[in-house]
């Protein structure tokens, strides 16, 4: 694995034929955590659902590269495969579909494998919520029926485990997220990293709080559409005491 994991380069998107992204710029190296802030409709979640290829958003400049292969034009079943992570937010509510069952289809996808038994399936999930502190009646749920915040948390915390990613990407979205449930993700990410110290993480993150907890390499705000300023985590402090008012007036 090259030491450079992620580039995303000069990148324009459009979603529904308006353009939201204007040309950023961002690399991750292995082992980085990388904290991507800004307000409301600044465009962090376009930005990590076009890195994932979502169909809905369109990349009209600008290059995606994961372990220096150029990724801009492969669907996204075919970046996950490759190691690109980004958890879907809520994914629907399956009737019937444990937890277990929903990870173990998650594997065998990224692995590329026909066959993984539901035995080695479990002893592997085991180990994890083990060491994430997590009741083992968890896998049994029924997935995302009723699960709390926290719940929808930790079914993310366990899919980055299980799928072993080369990059992360982490959307906590802005809303209805309480401090307990950005703690599991803190957690989380830093218990993953502790087995795999080379996995690049990008958290995306309007909550200074969770960066108190995650402590990123690099801060990067982004504000209509573009990366106004990056830095190191000093960076959030700033935006805790003042805000993004001070870039705003950049950019208009
Ligand atoms: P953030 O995650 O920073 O809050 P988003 O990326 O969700 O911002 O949104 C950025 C802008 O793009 C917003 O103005 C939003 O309305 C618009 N947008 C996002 N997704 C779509 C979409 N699928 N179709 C049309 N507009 C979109
Ligand atoms: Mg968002």
């Amino acid at each position: 694995m090259p030491e450079r994991l992620l580039e995303i380069r000069d990148v324009h998107v459009d979603a529904e034929g308006t353009p939201i992204l204007r040309g950023v710029d961002l690399s991750v190296d292995a082992g980085e955590i990388h904290a991507l802030m800004g307000p409301n409709g600044a465009g962090k979640s376009t930005l990590a659902n076009a890195v994932m290829g979502h169909p809905g958003y369109h990349l009209n400049a600008g290059q995606i590269l994961l372990a220096d292969q150029d990724i801009s034009s492969w669907p996204p079943d075919a970046r996950a495969r490759a190691g690109l992570f980004l958890a879907f937010q809520y994914p629907e509510s399956i009737s019937g579909v444990s937890v277990i069952q929903f990870l173990r289809q998650a594997m065998l996808a990224r692995r590329g494998v026909e066959q993984l038994s539901v035995l080695e399936v479990r002893l592997e999930l085991m180990e994890w919520m083990e060491r994430l502190s997590m009741d083992p009646a968890f896998a049994e749920r029924h997935l995302n029926e009723g699960f709390s915040g926290g719940e929808r948390k930790r079914n993310e915390v366990l899919q980055m485990a299980l799928l072993d990613p080369v990059v992360a990407l982490l959307d906590e979205t802005d809303s209805g997220l309480d401090i307990d449930a950005l703690r599991v993700v803190a957690r989380g990410v830093r218990t993953v990293r502790e087995r795999r110290p080379s996995m690049g993480v990008v958290i995306v993150t309007h909550y200074v709080k969770l960066l108190e907890e995650i402590e990123p390499d690099r801060v990067h705000i982004l504000i209509d559409g573009r990366i106004v300023e990056s830095g190191g985590p000093e960076l959030a402090a700033v935006i805790e005491r003042d805000g993004y008012d001070a870039w705003r007036v950049a950019v208009r």
